[in-house]
């Protein structure tokens, strides 16, 4: 099998290695070790600012964009949601559902932010921002310091998913001010699906410890509590903060965030260039490193997806909705090499021999 899906993706010989071991009982110093190591590695490759804090979801990271959703805002606030794709309106739904009053910011899919279309939004009395810095489902990379200006510029609370974009593209959490940070263990992270990251600048730890929120499993005053000795309040998938463990170690051996960002912007760049000979669009005005998203001229492109998967043993990643059959997206996030790019290349130069592109 070869995946360039964006999640799960590939993971490396030894976070597969760690997969295959016993999982050990957890209320021990030793695992509280390893998560206050996996503590600080997140908030060094975040770049997050001193006396910031993570703690570490056993849920998708749809459930963390749930939980901050619940924790950092109360009707009393009125935020401006970044709605250009499927991950956007997922915060939509969030506010909605919360009772969060919102204005959501519209754009078209594949289409970038711009500081003029932001700025209509100046000086209207926002209290805070929710964005996917990489809208993954079109794969468009929103500018974190331009949106962290405006909002240090308005005094709002700034939310980014980073689900996709952390360790893919260059992300300062301290220098764009960023409130929270959400990743997931199965994208650039190259681990199991199961484990969702909040980093949470002091500013956030403050709201949060205050907050009033109805949930047991969702408060993040009771995780950032028990995370202050390295521990969870309920159960954790203590496996994959294993494999989270020994991921991170291999980034930062192999330079840390800086080097994990070149290799997939590498990785990208690689494909890219590779795939102009063949009949496809780009979709994305402002292409994000761990994503390409690809609109085929002349074929399905679920088609496409279902050929590869049956009939080459390589997945790439479908899109949903009203995106279905126009756009397919191409990852180059976790265990692969530019050797993989070419074998898909080929593949697709054989479905188009065949007359299938
Ligand atoms: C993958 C992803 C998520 C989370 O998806 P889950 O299925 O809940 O893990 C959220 N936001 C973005 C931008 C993503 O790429």
């Amino acid at each position: 099998m070869l995946n360039f899906t964006i999640g799960p993706v590939m993971s490396s010989e030894e976070v597969c290695a760690v997969g295959g071991e016993q999982v050990p009982y957890f209320r021990t110093p030793e695992f509280s070790n390893v998560m206050l190591e996996n503590e600080q590695l997140m908030l060094k490759f975040a770049k997050a600012p001193e006396n910031s804090r993570a703690v570490f979801m056993t849920n998708s990271s749809t459930g963390s964009m749930e939980a901050v959703v619940m924790n950092c805002f109360t009707a009393a606030d009125k935020v401006l949601v970044i709605d250009g794709g499927s991950f956007g309106h997922r915060f939509v739904e969030l506010c909605e559902i919360h009772e969060v009053p919102y204005v959501a910011l519209k754009l078209n899919h594949g289409q970038k932010l711009n500081r003029e279309r932001l700025y209509e939004y100046d000086g209207q009395g926002f209290t805070g921002l929710l964005v996917n810095i990489d809208e993954t489902s079109t794969g468009v990379l929103y500018d974190s310091e331009m949106i962290g200006e405006f909002c240090k510029k308005n005094n709002m609370f700034f939310v980014c998913d980073c689900v996709s974009a952390f360790l893919a593209d260059p992300f300062d959490m301290a220098h764009c001010g960023a409130s929270v940070m959400i990743t997931g263990s199965q994208k650039v992270l190259a681990c199991p699906p199961g484990i969702s990251i909040i980093v949470m600048a002091p500013n956030a730890v403050e709201r949060v410890t205050n907050a009033k929120v109805r949930s047991m499993y969702f408060n993040l005053a009771d995780a950032l509590k028990n995370m202050e000795r390295g521990q969870t309040p309920f159960t954790p998938a203590v496996g994959i903060l294993l494999q989270i463990n020994a991921r991170l170690k291999e980034i930062e051996r192999a330079g840390g965030a800086d080097a994990e960002i070149a290799r997939v912007a590498a990785q990208a760049a690689d494909f890219r260039e590779k795939i102009r000979e063949l009949p496809f669009e780009f979709v994305s005005e402002s292409p994000a490193n761990g994503v390409t998203p690809l609109h085929p001229v002349n074929a399905d492109a679920y088609e496409i997806f279902t050929e590869l998967k049956d009939n080459y043993g390589i997945w790439i990643c479908p899109n949903g909705g009203d995106m279905k059959s126009t756009v397919f997206r191409v990852g180059h996030i976790g265990h692969l090499n530019h050797d993989d790019n070419t074998t898909l290349i080929n593949a697709l130069k054989d479905l188009h021999s065949k007359g299938k592109l």
